[in-house]
């Protein structure tokens, strides 16, 4: 198995195409498994010799800073299957792909993540959601690798589902596939609410730009982007970093942005909204150290 592993680990990557963010820099070790298999068998080298590593989805919330912890990308795990009102998916599946599926059979409940980028594993992680929908909503079971390398099944009230957070945050569990149920409806009426979601996000958010959606959370009352903006810091920028002028809660990358650019931004923009309102704001992104 070893030899297998070894196969699948590549070095040096490009870091600018594992996240969203299009950040400069290379990764050290990353690993594609093929499989469900062979992710859980890369899981278990890593926790029988004690070694730290990362699991990457579509990298559209994640930061990452110099590429020295090994990465287990899920972006081959991409098999799924409708069954009724059932999608049995793999982590690595794409949102969109199961929002567009999902409307193509008249299925509603996934219409919320039109527009989300990222595959379902991260969305399950970070519990992702939007116009009042979350994935919890419709995630009925999942099934994890745990901190032994022993694949358990979880239903969704395991799973601590909360705002923009889930029980992957506290344990050392990482996910492999999910089985999600959605609702019988018609092709038109979840086509309408998928389109004018979109709609809504095109409008409002910078999609044309690399970014990694909202970087902090909304404090208990309020929205973190409505402070950043009555902070002034709309446009804020240092290097190739700044904060959107379209959506203050974005940060886009305006060109060869590097983690000191992104570092300086985040920095100024949590100390300028905790002196200005008393607010300290929470990151929603996952930053790799
Ligand atoms: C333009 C844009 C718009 C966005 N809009 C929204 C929005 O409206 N609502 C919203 O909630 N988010 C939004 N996001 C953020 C992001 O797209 C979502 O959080 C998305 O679901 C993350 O999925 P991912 O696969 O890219 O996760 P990644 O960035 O790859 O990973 C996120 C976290 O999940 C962990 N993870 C990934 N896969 C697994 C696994 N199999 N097992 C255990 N842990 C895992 C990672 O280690 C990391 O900590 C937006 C991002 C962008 C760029």
């Amino acid at each position: 198995m070893q030899a297998e592993i070894a196969d699948q680990e590549m070095q040096g990557v490009d870091l600018s195409h594992l996240t969203t963010f299009r950040m400069s820099g290379s990764v050290q070790k990353l690993f594609k498994p093929g499989d469900v298999e062979e992710f859980t068998e890369i899981i278990k080298s890593f926790l029988k010799v004690g070694k730290n590593f990362k699991v990457l989805g579509g990298g559209s919330n994640t930061i990452i800073r110099n590429g020295k912890l090994p990465l287990i990308s899920t972006s081959k795990l991409s098999k799924f299957k409708f069954v009724g009102n059932y999608v049995q998916a793999q982590v690595g599946v794409k949102l969109s792909t199961i929002v567009k599926e999902a409307e193509k059979r008249g299925l509603s409940g996934i219409e919320f993540a039109s527009g989300i980028p990222g595959t379902i594993g991260g969305a399950i992680f970070m519990n992702s959601g939007a116009f009042g929908g979350e994935i919890s909503q419709c995630v009925e079971k999942v099934t994890v690798v745990d901190e032994n390398g022993i694949l358990n099944e979880l239903d969704t009230s395991k799973l601590d589902f909360a705002y923009r957070s889930s029980i992957f945050h506290n344990q050392k569990m990482w996910i492999t596939s999910c089985l999600l149920r959605l609702n019988y409806s018609t092709c038109e009426k979840v086509s309408e609410r998928t389109q004018s979601f979109l709609e809504i996000k095109k409008r409002t958010q910078p999609l044309a730009m690399p970014s990694v959606g909202c970087i902090f959370k909304n404090p208990k009352s309020g929205y973190a982007a409505q402070l950043i903006d009555a902070a002034g810091l709309k446009g804020f920028k240092v290097g190739g970093v700044k904060v959107s002028e379209k959506h203050a809660g974005f940060f886009v990358n305006v060109g060869k942005a590097t983690f000191e650019n992104f570092e300086m931004v985040y920095n100024e923009v949590f100390k300028r909204v905790r002196d200005k309102f008393g607010v300290e704001l929470e990151p929603e992104i996952t930053i790799i150290w």
